[in-house]
């Protein structure tokens, strides 16, 4: 073992004598950051029964409102529409209305902006309003937000312009997303973990999760400052899945740890950051990447996903088609 020598462990010594509060506590800048979580029903939707479902959401809102953390999710109407369970399906939905939650368009079928023509496009946004329009009106809400599947905002700066002033003209603003720890990754492997009731497998997908979660932070948290000399309100993107629902709570410390306090996606849009110039276009990503990229400077060294949750889902999904939708 590395010996330290000895004045600086006297310091340091001195220094924990000296300051009565956590050195990170007393310094720890006031962070805000609001929840989404898309492809609801769920993300995993295919591999569920509607009761499934239901228990997933009934078990994921539970702790969101016993931690009084408001979130937006995002709903592709498509997943709906399964013979005999729409009902439940329906359900899951109005769990998160009646609980005090918000409801967005993610698109009927999770359809790429960047895929197909924009014409087509705004018919998957304007077809994924029937059923959610109508439970919002329902509890005196409005369809006031839009996520693009893929984090898709188009392919050149005409197409991205036309889907925002499409997107504007029916009432809805768009909802980036600013920290992204690719949960809907783990989701597929953690779900059938759980169902084998491989209980290590799940302990080692949520390590993971929340060890890769504390590096994308690190990361973003520095980008942040680094662009706009603070950390402006944040947006985590995350998922319907068992992975959440099961562990959403330790998710939850880990950022309350770092500071953070939860706000309404309302709130988060406050911030000046989100007025900021985005002439980003090409592969969907992050909102702080397009900032960087917008000024020319390129995120350089971008947190590296572990590998072996890549190959363990892909593992899996060679065995069961089809494969699951990223974002
Ligand atoms: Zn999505």
């Amino acid at each position: 073992m590395k010996a330290f020598p000895a004045r600086f462990v006297f310091t340091v010594l001195l220094c924990g004598l000296a300051v009565p509060f956590p050195l990170h506590a007393q310094n720890a800048p006031p962070r805000s950051i609001a929840i989404t979580i898309d492809d609801l029903p769920a993300g995993t939707a295919n591999l569920m029964t509607g009761a499934e479902i239901v228990e997933m959401t009934t078990k994921l809102l539970g702790t969101l409102k016993d931690q009084k953390v408001p979130a937006v999710g995002f709903v592709n109407e498509q997943k709906l529409y399964k013979p005999g369970e729409v009902d439940d399906r329906i359900k899951a939905l109005n769990l998160w209305l009646d609980n005090g939650f918000e409801l967005g368009n993610h698109t009927y079928a999770h359809t790429s902006l960047n895929r197909v023509p924009l014409r087509v496009w705004e018919e998957e946004v304007i077809r994924g309003e029937t059923v959610t329009s109508l439970l919002l009106a329902q509890h005196k809400m409005k369809m006031r937000y839009l996520r693009h599947p893929y984090l898709d905002a188009g392919r050149d700066l005409q197409t991205r312009r036309e889907a925002e002033a499409f997107l504007s003209s029916r009432g809805y603003q768009i909802a980036p997303v600013t920290m992204d720890a690719w949960d809907w990754m783990y989701a597929g492997v953690y779900h059938e973990a759980r169902k084998r009731g491989d209980a290590a497998l799940q302990k080692q997908l949520v390590e993971s999760y929340l060890s890769y979660t504390t590096t994308v932070f690190d990361y973003y948290e520095k980008l942040s400052r680094d662009l706009f000399s603070y950390e402006p309100k944040q947006i985590l993107l995350l998922h319907g899945n068992w992975i959440e629902a099961d562990h959403i709570g330790e998710l939850i410390d880990l950022l309350r740890k770092r500071g953070y306090q939860f706000v309404t996606l309302e709130d988060a849009l406050g911030d000046p950051a989100y007025s900021s110039p985005d002439e980003y276009v090409g592969e969907g990503t992050g909102w702080l990447d397009h900032w960087a990229i917008t000024r020319g400077h390129p995120p350089q060294n971008e947190p590296v996903f572990p590998q072996w949750v890549i190959d363990k889902s892909r593992e899996l999904h060679r065995q069961a088609a089809p494969p699951p939708a990223a974002n």
